[in-house]
């Protein structure tokens, strides 16, 4: 049933030397019987027995197995060979450790996909002597004990071979007998193949020795039984031993014999008596009792029996490892480093998380969010922005550092109104930002802000109209206020202006008929328009000194939102208020913030005034102002010409603060610097009479025009010479560059805006200095709009109804998407809290999603890494329980198994808790969305679970492949010789 043949082994050691381990060695082996394979230390009898027992293969040759050569065997039918006919016993033992006696001998059945067998597994221990011990764990036992299990274990799947390499080897030689004996015992009708180097034992057992070295065959003997040969009737002759029957009285014949066996004898000869003498020289020349002599000769004059195998004799049953011993080895593994693997767990964690809540935002919808949201809210209007584009792109030294676009406000046209009128419906109406302090006594708390937002025209066709007590303005002078305003100046007290009494007033209806002051312009109250309820939450911003901050935001920005901060006025009202901010808004393609700087008439540096922003902006004047927009200094200054400037508001006021300087310390002056102070701040502080404290109180428009007037008459001597002096700066030393050239300053750009130094030029001189900018200064930037305002801009916000239906709802979100400039470089924004919010999520979902998912995938690197680590050194710990179940049957495949049961326990503990991180951390930042927005952001469901267990399997299998199959795909033998 086997045969090896031709078989050569050739070992490659470490440093590039072969070793034949095995040379051209050819066996035929019986079908049943004792074979010893004899041989020193080193002549190739283990490689001989791994060979033929399938747990190495041959480097040429081949091993027939029931007439299938090897040639044609996958590693895995090696595996499944050894599994089905060969019971391997080791000189160590190899049983495993953290199995119960009769588990290690169960082991080998269920790897043939056999049930374990208890009764059967108690007769084999009965057979070995070890009956009662199946419940045992092996480290209680002896050596020899152990070697019996490892018997037991050899025998329990009834394997046609047994191959012990050096069985005996650990044992004493009283324990090593008993085990050749039961060897003996099987190889009556099983081939038992045993190494050993003893000769005695192997002279003693063996059915057939063959002697080992340096890789060859070098012997080959089996043992035969030589007949006594009768010479008389006393006397016989086996071998070299003369035998004389117990008391025979010698006659002459018998002597002649004898003196015949002496001659022939080439030394000399012994003839001994006594019962015990005979007996042990017999023992020692295997001479049985019967006369005949055990001899071995040249196994090639005894035939081998051979039967013949057909393929269907030769099945293989391949190993089928247990899932639950494959999870038991496995998980045994957990605890030999509990460190490690309370880290391998947390980092697996914590990456399985951030996936977790990556898969939950995938599944955010913002779409359905924001429609739901906004259907959902009470909003009855929705107020619009119009942005449009500038892309600035800057340079240092002539090299491009980088270009964004910026949003600026514009304002609508009438026209744009009509559009949105005929697209949401008649009563959509257009609004001017503009900021007001209403004058009131005081304000309790944070709920009363007594400011006006801006200021809207109704149509007289609005249904807004409807909801007036009293009238709608008609005069210039007249307002309309909101519900919400009514009952602050019932709560407040609006202060009577020439008096500077606050005024009593018992309910809102009051203030009807009256005057309130919004930032010192006096305006008759005729009618009060509902402004719509305020949710209750904020109804704790009404007491004094609470300062919860974030309430408050979203207060103010709902106040916003709605018309609680609008005043109403008449269309030409509107008009002239247009006409006031119409300088907020302008082109600004060109114009240019860069460091130029001032000064009085001489050249010199001292004189230099710096604004106090550093920065000083020129223009082209026709790009930027109207004429009626400037205030001359002299006469024809509202329009530039070459070597004249027109400077802003606001830094001619510094020109003036620094002239006051120069014209030294007397009470005059300094009357005259607080008047210029006053204008700067566009302002004066005055004492309240009433609570003797200091406020602030704007000028009127008309106040303004006067005190400037006032100021232009008292320094018109210096004013008619007044020269601005210009040179670039360096960016970096502040180091004035080039020549400074002067110009004449002939007006002043009454441009409203808080935050310009604005210097305007005539046409060529702008360009011109453009130009020259470009060679001296190091960083300038560039600004380019496609928008060009067509002069009949009016309003900066439109109020447009809101239905709630679907439809406009869809409409929205289009509007809403479109981040986009159009054509015209214009783009119009819906301004709420609701939707700002709602951006703000996108934007964060944005961020989260790429942080989350870097984060996620740079963990989940690490993480691998740990867990391939966790598992290659689980590996190295159990190298020997895999060597033993290679040996034992078990494939490449088992191996899998235990070190992906190991890895998917680690996988399995990882995903619960991530599982429960995941969804206290989908807890927290609802929590965190909920108090602002109202709604449930991250749902950790089904999906996101699904998700988060097949990205946490997909990393355990990735982690854990590699290890595994370098552990497996060893070959057994290599598995085994690292035990
Ligand atoms: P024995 O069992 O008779 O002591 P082996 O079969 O173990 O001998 O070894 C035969 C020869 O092969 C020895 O010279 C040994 O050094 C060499 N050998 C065995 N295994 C390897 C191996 N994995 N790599 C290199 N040489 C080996
Ligand atoms: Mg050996």
């Amino acid at each position: 049933m086997l045969e090896a043949l031709h078989l050569t082994k050739i070992y490659k050691t470490k440093f590039g030397a072969c070793v034949k381990a095995l040379d051209d060695v050819s066996i035929q082996f019986p079908e049943t019987g004792m074979v010893f394979l004899l041989g020193k230390s080193g002549s190739g009898k283990s490689t001989l027995l791994n060979v033929c027992g399938g747990l190495d293969a041959p480097t040429s040759g081949a091993i027939i197995v029931k007439g299938r050569s090897s040639n044609a065997f996958s590693q895995s039918d090696f595996d499944s060979y050894r599994n089905t006919y060969v019971g391997f016993i080791f000189q160590e033992y190899n049983i495993l450790n953290e199995f119960t006696v009769e588990d290690n001998i169960a082991l080998a059945l269920e790897l043939q996909g056999k049930p374990k067998d208890k009764a059967a597994i108690a007769k084999l221990l009965d057979d070995v002597d070890l009956t009662g011990y199946a419940k045992r764990k092996p480290n209680t036992l002896s050596g020899g004990q152990k070697q019996r299990i490892a018997i037991a274990r050899a025998l329990i799947k009834s394997p046609e071979i047994i191959m012990a390499d050096e069985p005996t080897g650990a044992l004493d030689s009283a324990t090593g007998k008993q085990v050749f004996d039961t060897l003996k015992k099987l190889s009556k009708d099983k081939l038992v193949i045993v190494v050993s180097h003893d000769r005695d034992f192997a002279e003693t057992y063996a059915d057939r020795i063959i002697e080992l070295k340096d890789g060859k065959v070098i012997s080959d003997v089996t043992k035969t039984e030589e007949k006594q040969q009768e010479l008389t009737d006393n006397v016989s002759v086996v071998g070299q031993t003369l035998c004389i029957k117990k008391g025979t009285d010698l006659s002459e014949e018998d002597f002649a014999e004898i003196k015949n066996f002496v001659s022939q004898s080439e030394g000399d000869v012994i003839i001994a008596s006594g019962e015990h003498e005979v007996k042990s020289f017999k023992e020692v020349n295997h001479i049985k009792d019967t006369g005949e002599m055990e001899v071995f000769c040249d196994s090639s004059q005894m035939p081998v029996e051979q039967k013949i195998y057909s393929p269907q004799d030769s099945r293989f049953i391949r190993s089928k490892l247990p899932a639950r011993h494959a999870f038991k080895i496995g998980a045994s593994g957990l605890k030999t480093k509990p460190i490690r693997l309370a880290f391998t767990i947390m980092l697996c964690t914590a990456a399985f998380i951030f996936f977790g809540l990556l898969s939950t935002m995938t599944f955010y919808d913002n779409e359905s969010t924001f429609k739901e949201s906004l259907k959902d809210s009470n909003y009855q209007l929705i107020k619009l922005n119009k942005y449009y584009g500038v892309t600035e792109t800057w340079y240092l030294d002539g090299e491009e550092t980088g270009s964004y676009v910026n949003s600026m406000n514009t304002k609508f046209t009438p026209q744009e109104l009509q559009e949105y009128a005929s697209q949401y419906g008649k009563d959509a109406f257009g609004g001017i930002e503009a900021w007001g302090n209403v004058n009131v006594q005081s304000v309790p708390g944070d709920y009363w802000v007594s400011e006006i937002r801006g200021y809207a025209y109704l149509p007289e066709d609005n249904h807004l109209r409807q909801k007036i007590v009293g009238a709608y303005p008609k005069k210039d002078n007249e307002i309309c206020i909101s519900s919400y305003m009514a009952d602050l100046l019932v709560t407040c007290k609006p202060l009577d202006q020439k008096t500077g009494k606050p005024i009593e007033l018992k309910e809102r209806d009051d203030i009807i008929g009256r005057q309130i002051y919004v930032s010192g312009s006096a305006y008759q109250v005729v009618g009060i328009i509902d402004s719509g309820s305020i949710s209750e939450k904020y109804e704790s911003l009404k007491e004094d000194n609470t300062t919860n901050y974030q309430l408050y935001a979203g207060y103010y920005s709902e106040l916003q939102d709605g018309i609680q901060l609008i005043g109403f006025v008449s269309s030409d009202a509107l008009m002239s208020i247009a006409e006031e901010e119409s300088n907020m808004y302008y082109n600004t393609d060109d114009f240019s913030y860069h460091r130029v700087v001032a000064t009085f008439g001489e050249k010199s540096d001292a004189n230099f005034v710096f604004p106090d922003w550093g920065n000083a902006g020129y223009a082209a004047f026709s790009k930027y102002a109207k004429d009626t927009d400037i205030i001359p200094l002299v006469e024809g200054g509202t329009t530039p010409q070459k070597g004249q400037v027109v400077v802003s508001e606001q830094l001619f006021y510094e020109l003036m603060l620094e002239l006051c300087d120069k014209r030294g310390q007397t009470q005059e002056n300094a009357e005259l610097s607080q008047l210029v102070g006053n204008l700067y701040n566009g302002g004066f502080d005055y004492q309240n009479k009433e609570t003797g404290k200091w406020e602030f109180r704007s000028y009127t428009k008309e106040e303004k025009q006067q005190k400037f007037a006032e100021l232009v008459e008292l320094m018109h001597t210096e004013l008619e010479q007044l020269t601005l002096g210009m040179r670039y700066f360096d960016d970096y030393d502040y180091v004035g560059v080039g020549e400074v050239k002067t110009y004449a300053v002939v007006g002043v750009w009454m441009d409203n805006r808080n935050s310009s130094g604005g210097i305007l030029f005539d046409d060529a001189t702008a360009t011109e200095l453009w130009d020259i900018q470009k060679d001296t200064v190091d960083y300038y930037g560039e600004f380019e709009t496609n928008y060009v305002a067509s002069g009949d801009e009016i309003y900066s916000i439109l109020y447009i109804p809101y239905d709630h239906s679907q439809a406009q709802t869809d409409q929205l979100w289009d509007m809403y998407c479109t981040k986009q400039y159009g054509e015209d470089g214009t783009r119009d924004v819906i301004v709420s809290t609701l939707i700002s919010n709602l951006e703000m999520i996108d934007i964060t979902i944005d961020v989260l999603y790429k942080v989350f998912l870097t984060l996620g995938i740079i963990l989940a690197v690490f993480a691998a890494l740990l867990l391939s680590n966790f598992i290659s050194v689980s590996i190295s710990y159990k190298k020997k329980e895999i060597g033993i179940l290679r040996a034992v049957g078990a494939r490449s495949i088992d191996v899998f198994k235990i070190f992906f049961s190991e890895s998917f326990v680690i996988t399995g503990i990882c995903v619960v808790l991530s599982c429960i991180g995941s969804i206290l951390s989908c807890g927290i930042i609802n929590g965190i969305v909920n108090d602002m927005m109202g709604t449930t952001l991250f749902v950790f469901g089904p999906i996101s679970f699904v998700v988060l267990i097949v990205i946490a399997f997909a990393t355990a299998v990735i982690a854990t492949f590699l290890p595994v199959w370098n552990a497996a795909k060893k070959k057994p033998v290599e598995s085994i010789r690292a035990l």
